[in-house]
């Protein structure tokens, strides 16, 4: 099957797989509401479903595969799908982004399994301001389970941490450092947004330049760049060479225009692009007799036609005289998506 381009010349490269869109947090970025209209158990893919369209991505350019959610860890046996995904031909990382909640118990599982690495997300190391921000975590289960993992051989671990004015940007520091020490790597997000229902503002957001500034007060850094020229994290050395760093700066630094990442919905809708307002319907026709063949070829003739740059749309938005609506586009929540 041959590779794909978009109309913009990027490659089809890196699948993130929503298994579940529910999730046992309700962090006030991503998901602040008690309830949302939950995928129906029947709609959600099974571990054969996931793994079939999956290959035919990799047929199409596909290397690399970020299991995600909702909390992926909820669903029942993720270790399974794990197995499956870890013995596709061509596939050279498999990755899994967590809450961290249930990764004491699920990490030894994980890594038998075939995972190599994960992303564990954590916002805040004061337990008080931990459960503000996640309504339902218990930081120290979280912990507990960062450590679980890093006994049991995942690495790298990074952690994944969101910075939102007024609420974790006196940490940046406190998390670098903690990253350091523990032989973590850390990965600073500047809040975007994503979904319909996180109040999202521009004066919320803290911008890369200004993490960077303040880490620099303490620790000196040579940048790096984005790995692969694709990643959307820009990555920084630090000079004393223990580790290091990137931030992730959708909003002030948009990088749609090396944006090679595709979505698969856990109901089975594939989708181009963080913030589309729906996807493309693939477990119907699979569902229905479809071939791979004719799988691959919706895959294939909606990429060909893909022109998504919304982040670089907001960013020329935000500058602009009339400002940024983030509520002029009604999209597809973070959790149905996976983030
Ligand atoms: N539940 C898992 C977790 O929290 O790691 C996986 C899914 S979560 C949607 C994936 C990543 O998206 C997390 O690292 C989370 O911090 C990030 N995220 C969620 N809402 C965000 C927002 N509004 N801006 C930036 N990143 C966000
Ligand atoms: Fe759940 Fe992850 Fe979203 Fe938090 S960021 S609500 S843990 S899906
Ligand atoms: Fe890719 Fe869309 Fe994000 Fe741009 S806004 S980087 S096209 S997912």
């Amino acid at each position: 099957m041959a590779k794909v381009r978009d109309l913009y010349n990027r490659p089809v490269k890196d699948l993130r797989i929503s298994v579940t869109d529910r999730c046992n947090f309700r962090c006030t970025y991503c998901m602040p509401l008690d309830e949302y209209v939950w995928i129906d158990k029947k709609e959600i893919l099974t571990f054969e479903e996931i793994t079939r369209l999956a290959n035919l991505f990799i047929q199409l350019g596909v290397d690399k595969i970020r299991l995600t959610g909702g909390e992926p860890l909820v669903r029942r046996d993720l270790e399974k799908l794990i197995c499956q995904l870890s013995s596709l031909n061509g596939l050279n990382d498999l990755s899994l982004t967590t809450n961290g909640s249930v990764l004491a118990e699920k990490a030894p599982a994980l890594k038998s399994a075939g995972l190599k690495r994960i992303n564990v997300s954590i916002d805040t190391l004061d337990p008080e301001k931990f459960k503000r921000i996640t309504k339902r975590g218990d930081l120290a289960r979280v912990l507990e389970g960062l450590f679980t993992a890093q006994r049991c051989g995942l690495n790298p671990i990074k952690i994944n941490a969101v910075i939102e004015r007024g609420v974790n940007d006196d940490e940046i520091i406190d998390l670098v450092d903690f990253s350091r020490k523990n032989g973590f790597a850390i990965r600073f997000i500047e809040y975007m947004d994503v979904g319909n229902s996180n109040n999202w503002t521009s004066e919320k957001m803290v911008s890369k330049k200004e993490i960077i500034e303040r880490i620099k007060t303490r620790f000196p850094l040579r940048e790096m760049g984005r790995n692969r020229g694709s990643a959307p994290s820009v990555d920084y050395q630090f000079m004393d060479g223990s580790g290091d760093i990137g931030v992730i700066a959708s909003v002030t630094e948009p990088f749609c225009s090396s944006c090679t990442r595709v979505r698969l919905t856990a109901d089975g809708k594939f989708v181009t692009c963080l913030f589309s307002q729906q996807g493309i319907d693939l477990k119907t026709p699979m569902r229905n007799g479809a071939t791979d063949e004719t799988l691959a070829e919706v895959i294939a003739a909606t990429w060909r036609q893909r022109r998504d740059r919304y982040s670089d749309e907001r960013l020329e938005a935000l500058l602009s005289p009339t400002g940024y609506d983030p509520k002029r586009r009604q999209k597809i929540e973070m959790i149905t998506l996976g983030g």
